[in-house]
């Protein structure tokens, strides 16, 4: 069958897109980018906020009615698990809803004839599957599925599922596997990295070995951590090693004490700035991006304004900054009074300005500084090549001589916020 495949959300979609595009791969189907010569669709959604959940389920209206014969409509991932049953009844055009942890039975499901919904949760068997990447040189693999944290106002763990770690042998075997391809760089993937635990072995010790495994040709990143859990011994295996990427994503959330415990973070203000510090200490050029929500129910002005000077001390390089949305079955919907929507995005577009000028005064900060990217691909714009620092920084390259995989030192010549440009320098 001729497949096309419409990824949505995180990166650990976006993997799982490649795990599900194996999966299709593996037992015969073909795989294409073009929607309009597909017999079945699959759309992978994300459901971290209502307007993500409302644009994949818009797709599929339109992805149903590109080609000339309406192909099967698989609805995949967060929302899928989010409502299974119900959106077979509440959209006609639906074929199948599959929860992310049972894409294995998809191309036995589609022998059926029933329209049908499987949402059993934790029975993923992704180990024999070999992912269809799409990002050379750049790769992601899965350390860890599923969150136990239950922030008030996450909807992860319940589409998601509890916490399990893969087994590090298989890890470090896909790492290698990858190393061996040419890869450049691997970004370990879970909703919760930090509290991996496989057979007594935690996170920082799956990152020195996946480090030593990874060489010195392939970069090592990680995704997504919660605060609570950095320690110091994990910012001492990221200082002590050169593959591993001088970047972390910390999200904080919000700036006031009574609001991160209403979210059930798990930290302080101080607690937050302290591991913050602790990173800055040991890698004085790291660069350091957050998720920031901005309206949380309940939250005073005050206490917003301690989200605004939280990100004036931090001066993130990146942020991404969301309003709050509700979402079923969350704790936080008990959670009142609700701050109105008008003044949720109110607050949402001050955080959001001020994030704009930190990030250009921090881009203009590396001007003139040398750097080694790696080449990841053609740049948006013709004749220039993409690339990217040990820092996830983008560096756009005026030149096509160069390949993906490639690592070129640079001179950062001009900046502009999200967007840098380099000259390649002699060694
Ligand atoms: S740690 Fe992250 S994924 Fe887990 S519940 Fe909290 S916000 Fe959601």
């Amino acid at each position: 069958m001729i497949c096309h495949i419409e990824v949505y959300g995180c990166q650990m979609n976006v993997h799982d897109g490649e795990i599900l595009s194996g999966i299709l791969k593996a037992a015969g189907h073909t795989v294409v980018r073009n929607a309009k010569i597909a017999e079945a669709v699959f759309v992978v959604t994300c459901a971290v906020r209502e307007h993500a959940e409302t644009r994949a389920l818009g797709r599929i209206t339109h992805l149903a009615g590109i080609p000339k014969k309406k192909p099967i409509m698989v609805l995949c991932g967060c929302v899928a698990q989010e409502h299974g049953e119900k959106l077979l009844k509440k959209i006609k055009l639906l074929d199948f809803v599959i929860g992310p942890d049972v894409y294995h039975l998809i191309p036995e499901l589609l022998q059926e004839r029933r329209r049908l919904s499987v949402t059993d949760q934790g029975a993923e068997d992704y180990e024999q599957v070999k992912a269809v990447r799409e990002q050379f040189p750049r790769s992601y693999v899965t350390v860890m599925r599923g969150c136990d944290n239950f922030c008030t106002y996450c909807i992860v763990p319940y589409v998601r599922g509890r916490e399990r770690s893969r087994p590090s042998e298989l890890i470090l075997k896909e790492v290698e596997k990858l190393v061996e391809a040419g890869y450049g760089e691997i970004t370990l993937l879970g909703q919760n990295v930090n509290s991996y635990t496989h057979n007594g072995m935690n996170f920082p010790k799956l990152l020195e070995k996946v480090s030593t495994v990874a060489g010195d040709r392939c970069r090592v990143r990680f995704v997504t951590s919660n605060p609570r859990d950095l320690t110091a011994e994990l910012a001492s295996v990221m200082a002590s090693r050169e593959n591993i990427c001088n970047q972390f994503h910390l999200p904080a959330q919000s700036g006031n004490d009574r609001v991160l415990k209403a979210m059930r973070r798990g930290y302080t203000r101080n607690g937050y700035i302290e591991k913050i510090a602790m990173l800055k200490e040991l890698m004085p050029d790291i660069v350091i991006s957050t998720d920031m929500i901005a309206g949380f129910p309940g939250e005073t002005l005050e206490e917003f304004e301690d989200t605004v000077s939280l990100m004036k001390e931090v001066r993130y390089d990146y942020a991404f900054l969301f309003r709050y949305s509700e979402r079923e079955g969350t704790a936080a919907l008990n959670i009142s009074p609700p701050v109105p929507v008008k003044e949720r995005l109110r607050r949402l577009s001050i955080l959001q300005d001020l994030q704009a000028k930190i990030t250009l005064e921090k881009s203009r900060e590396i001007i003139g500084r040398e750097m080694t990217v790696l080449v990841t691909g053609p740049a948006r714009r013709a004749g220039q090549m993409a690339s990217r620092t040990m820092g996830n920084r983008l560096i756009i390259l005026e030149s096509l001589d160069f390949t993906p995989g490639e690592l070129v030192p640079v001179r950062i010549v001009k900046a502009d916020g999200y967007t840098h440009f380099g000259e390649p320098v002699s060694v």
